[in-house]
């Protein structure tokens, strides 16, 4: 593992965003965010908590009562393009500070968070002027139309497994559509939104649309997610946070929309190319330390290959370089903190106590002050074992055997997940009949994890509620109005008009 972290710097220091300006938290309260690699603090930023939840919701409806909701959709879609610029010219330290905060390889963060970032700003900054109701014939002498209006004050909850991509995610698309929106980055990874709510500023957004209020989840997130003032709670997250926020919601009835945990399938059959997928399946747990909800965790490969195939894997797995995650060669970097070092551990323990066999990896590497885990590889997994049932969120792939499609797809659906799973195969009957067998909201044939901005995304099951990104997004973030005209002489049925 090589080391090129310089010596400790001057923390960085952030306030929260709310009406447009940089502010206090009303406590006075901090806390810090570290470099997951190095231990050090990196940022220390103002905790937002109830009295702040209160200003930033207080602000964004008077930003939805009052300017934004008359500035044309023309010109929002100009703001939101101007972001994506200044996005895209600020890529390269949004990339570094987002390695910083939370820990994953610059090269990740360069070639596939940042230029997400901006592909989502782009994306949607083409829809304001696209978003249209219809005409629904009815008998009679009616003409009936929809509209589809924002929503209103949007609360917007993230993880920080990729920070500033799923801010973009939550916010492109409310704004699109014409909400205000209060953002709670999670309170790992604070540091790009914040840098993100710089350039919202110097795009012009009018104050208050965007309001972002970095804080812990219990308070801040709590109070934001049962706010009688809000509108719609977009949640990205945990399956059990995700409960608490579906909860809250119910209270006063908010819409609500739910991204959750996974435990991906991914489904090989030996007539795949079996080269692109040994590829797919080491990037599928590699990528962003598996800090991912679409994880390819859980390996189903065909009886009569698995072992050469598992073989195969262990040796690209010795390959995989973990360390610094500035260095650019570097493909997995630091955990993000203690509590979810641990939890890898656990489930390593875990999977070993249960009789699965541990291939290679298994051990933390403590050569640093920072959280690094070794690649892993369990076979011989069997599907009630909790390794092949639970989220884990770190690079610990487990691999199961299958005999057939049926077997592959009774596996796959055997968990309470149900957001995204691959097939690999060159039979197309096989690759369909898999592919609408598997109750999931994505699934990938012959590819792994894209997710282009075009296309719905979210989860079957306990993986979720609601579709993130394409025409999906749009429907999420608007309500439906209904318009009914009378023309031509109208005869009263009720009252009889007088003659
Ligand atoms: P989490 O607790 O679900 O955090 C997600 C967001 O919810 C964070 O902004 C968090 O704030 C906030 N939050 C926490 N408690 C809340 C509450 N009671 N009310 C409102 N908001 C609340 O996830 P985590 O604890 O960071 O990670 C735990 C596990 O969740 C991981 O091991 C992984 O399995 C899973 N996870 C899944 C995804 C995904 O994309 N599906 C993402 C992250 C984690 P704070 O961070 O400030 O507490
Ligand atoms: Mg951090």
């Amino acid at each position: 593992m090589s080391s090129t972290q310089p010596a400790q710097a001057t923390p960085r220091r952030y306030q929260l965003f709310i009406d447009g300006h940089f502010v206090e938290a009303e406590s006075g309260k901090t806390f810090k965010s570290p470099n997951p690699a190095t231990g050090e603090t990196f940022a220390e930023v103002a905790e937002a908590d109830k009295a702040d939840v209160d200003k930033a919701v207080a602000a964004a409806r008077k930003a939805f009562d009052g300017k934004w909701s008359k500035m044309s959709a023309r010109d929002r879609g100009r703001l939101l393009y101007k972001l994506s610029q200044l996005i895209e010219q600020n890529a390269a330290q949004l990339a570094e500070l987002e390695t910083k905060d939370n820990g994953k390889p610059i090269k990740e963060s360069t070639y596939i968070d940042l230029p997400g970032v901006v592909e989502n700003f782009e994306y949607f900054a083409g829809w304001p002027t696209k978003i249209e109701g219809e005409t629904i014939p009815v008998p009679g002498q009616m003409f009936n139309y929809t509209l589809r209006e924002p929503v209103g004050v949007c609360g917007q909850i993230i993880p920080w497994n990729f920070p500033l991509l799923m801010a973009a995610w939550k916010l492109a698309p409310a704004l699109a559509c014409g909400n205000t929106v209060v953002l709670k980055p999670a309170e790992q990874t604070p540091v790009t939104a914040l840098e993100l709510a710089k350039l919202i500023q110097e795009a012009g957004f009018p104050e208050g649309v965007v309001n972002i209020i970095p804080g812990y989840g219990e308070t801040a997130g709590a109070a934001l997610a049962s706010h009688p003032g809000i509108d719609k709670i977009a949640f990205t997250g945990s399956t059990e946070i995700g409960k608490l926020i579906a909860k809250s919601a119910a209270a006063n009835l908010t819409k609500v929309s739910l991204e959750l945990g996974g435990k991906a399938p991914n489904v090989i059959f030996a007539d795949a190319d079996l080269n692109a997928a040994l590829d797919a399946a080491v990037f599928g747990i590699c990528f962003n330390m598996g800090e991912c909800c679409n994880s390819g965790s859980r390996l189903l490969i065909e009886r009569s290959i698995y072992e050469d195939f598992t073989q195969g894997l262990i040796s690209l797995i010795r390959e995989v370089k973990v360390g610094d995650p500035l260095d650019e060669s570097t493909q997995i970097g630091a955990i993000v903190n203690d509590e979810q070092l641990d939890k890898i551990l656990h489930y390593i323990e875990e999977g070993q106590r249960a009789g699965a066999s541990l291939r290679i990896g298994g051990r933390q590497l403590k050569s640093t002050a920072g959280r690094f885990v070794e690649p892993t590889i369990f076979s011989d997994v069997r599907p009630d074992m909790a390794i092949a049932r639970e989220e884990i969120f770190g690079p610990v792939l487990s691999v199961l055997p299958f005999d057939h499609a049926d077997d592959a797809i009774a596996i796959a659906n055997s968990t309470a997940y149900g957001l995204s799973a691959a097939v690999w195969t060159r039979d197309l009957d096989r690759a369909f009949a898999v592919s609408r067998g598997v109750r999931a909201g994505t699934v990938w044939i012959n590819t792994f994890m894209e997710g282009p901005a075009e296309l719905p995304f979210g989860g079957y099951k306990q993986s979720g509620l609601g579709r993130e990104l394409g025409r999906s997004a749009i429907e999420e973030f608007t309500d439906l109005k209904t318009i009914q005209v009378h023309f031509g002489p109208r005869t009263g049925w009720w009252v009889k008009p007088r003659s």
